[in-house]
């Protein structure tokens, strides 16, 4: 199927119900929303843009960027949504590599982005005016058929490590992770809210999906980026409001929470993941917020939903395993089969722990043109994550860390999320990472940098994590700073406190 056949379904049957607010204000209904993505697609083939091909958006969130990805998908072309912080440099080798026949940009950056293109020798078209798809009287596409197993969103990874890779994502795992949301998160009823503070261009995005198909209201906040004031002021506006939060993210909504005179109004649910949620945080945040909070695990080879840790489960304060449970990332959801593998790919008993292993129809169909990738990361339909994890004999998942962050000292294997959360549960401390350093006698140590939110001593930070974890878990070296390098969607960049770690190891040497 066209996926934009939700669209279409949603104009013919709700044709004036509210479609996209900008801010507090109604900027379309469903049936102003499908004529828009069907001028959309007619511009876009007067462009030469034939059903399957590319093009990308490099926008921050803005009203029309759903009309626009939309009308790509009426007009059967593969949206390659793009992080708007990337420097135009590397978003012209994003245009590049997925061969991106037309590329939107915000016209305050149109002319470095095309000077960027040039400088690689890309000949794809720059598009910074959208105007289109507001004129009355521009033809409109009839909407184009496509298969299931035809891609429809080139999802570029975040890349904390090394040049992106284009994961091919057809209709059939957009409708899955849609189907999984309300199965496993929650339902969507019309005119429920769904707030987009977060990049359309990433996981978030994919959240406006389940929205589409039920005639639900997708809300760009005016700022087009994440002011946890101006969020939580829209829940309160457009009431039964949902939207997707990754845990720096929560941090900051706990905050301005906290300087609200009553708990926040009008949430549904705020849907935490993208990683670690730890559990002093999520507790935290129930407490300043309010019963609002599920979680999911996914990535994006496996899109939005391998694991669910819904509302019901976060709430349930009586269970006896409660809090193990709100520490781990909740069970799997219907669509998916995962084992916890060894490194050889045999699969290991409940309890232990070892790589998780996703077999889904929400699997990518693979790497944009890297079958080598592609066959390195599904071994016999199953997706290596990348992930190490357990599941316990209730079926619950808990997600220690990547395998690469994975500390090996003397020979034993130390996860550094057990002792971030053990750090984390002293209440002067605000933020915490930690790695492994090569050592000649070790193999590795553990080394942990802090963020105080006052002034503390090593000694204390080290007599805490005493408290709480094996001595041979405890960092042998304690960074405190000011804050942690992130990269453009909040992830701590580990490569990053590697090479401080080893910067400040040759500046004592
Ligand atoms: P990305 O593909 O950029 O969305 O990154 C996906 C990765 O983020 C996963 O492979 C996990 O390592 C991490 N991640 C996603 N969801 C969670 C979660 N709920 N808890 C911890 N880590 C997570």
């Amino acid at each position: 199927m066209n996926i934009a056949l939700w669209l279409a379904r949603s104009a013919e049957r709700y044709p004036q119900q509210a479609a996209i607010a900008y801010g507090t204000q109604v900027w379309c209904n469903y049936a102003q929303f499908a004529q828009r993505a069907a001028r959309t697609a007619h511009w876009l083939q007067a462009q030469g843009v034939q059903p399957g091909d590319r093009v990308m958006l490099f926008l921050y969130n803005s009203p029309d960027y759903l009309p626009l990805m939309w009308g790509i998908w009426w007009a059967g072309a593969v949206a390659v949504p793009v992080n708007a912080k990337l420097h135009e440099r590397e978003a012209a080798w994003i245009a590049q590599h997925g061969e991106a026949r037309i590329a939107f940009c915000d016209s305050k950056r149109e002319n470095d982005f095309t000077q960027a293109l040039r400088e690689i020798g890309v000949n794809t078209g720059v598009a910074a005016s959208t105007a289109f798809m507001l004129q009355e009287d521009a033809p409109q596409l009839p909407l184009q058929v496509r298969s299931d197993d035809d891609p429809v969103w080139l999802f570029y990874t975040s890349g904390t490590t090394g040049r992106p890779k284009g994961v091919v994502l057809c209709a059939r795992q957009l409708r899955s992770c849609t189907l999984a949301y309300f199965g496993s998160v929650q339902s969507v009823e019309r005119g429920d809210t769904m707030l987009h503070p977060a990049p359309l261009s990433h996981g978030g995005g994919m959240y406006h999906l389940p929205y589409v198909l039920n005639a639900g209201l997708n809300v760009v906040p005016r700022s087009d980026g994440f002011d946890p004031h101006e969020a939580l002021a829209l829940a309160a506006h457009w009431q039964r409001a949902s939207f997707f939060a990754a845990p720096t993210m929560v941090r900051r909504l706990v905050d301005a929470a906290r300087t609200l005179p009553e708990r926040p109004q009008g949430l549904a649910t705020i849907v935490y993941g993208g990683g670690p949620m730890y559990l002093a945080d999520i507790e935290e945040a129930l407490q300043v917020i309010g019963p609002h909070f599920a979680q999911i695990y996914g990535q994006g080879e496996c899109p939005m939903t391998i694991s669910v840790l819904p509302k019901s489960d976060v709430l349930d304060t009586r269970h006896p395993r409660w809090r193990e449970r709100l520490a781990s990332v909740g069970h799997v959801q219907a669509m998916v089969e995962v084992r916890i593998c060894d490194k050889a790919g045999a699969e290991l008993p409940v309890g232990e722990v070892g790589e998780i292993c996703v077999r889904s129809e929400l699997v990518m169909a693979g790497y944009w043109r890297d079958p080598e990738a592609t066959a390195k990361a599904i071994r016999n339909g199953w997706l290596q994550t990348g992930d190490v994890g357990r599941l316990d004999a209730d079926g619950y998942l808990s997600l220690l860390d990547r395998s690469k962050d994975m500390v090996i000292s003397g020979g034993t294997n130390i996860y550094p999320r057990e002792v971030e959360e053990a750090l984390l549960t002293h209440p002067q401390v605000a933020e915490v990472s930690v790695i492994g350093r090569p050592d000649p006698e070790w193999g590795e140590v553990v080394v942990a940098f802090v963020v105080c939110r006052t002034v503390l001593s090593v000694a204390e930070l080290d007599a805490h994590c005493l408290s709480q974890v094996a001595r041979f878990k405890r960092p042998k070296h304690y960074h405190l700073v000011q804050s942690l390098p992130k990269n453009n969607y909040g992830k701590v960049l580990k490569t990053e406190l590697r090479t401080l770690d080893a910067q400040h190891l040759q500046t004592k040497a």
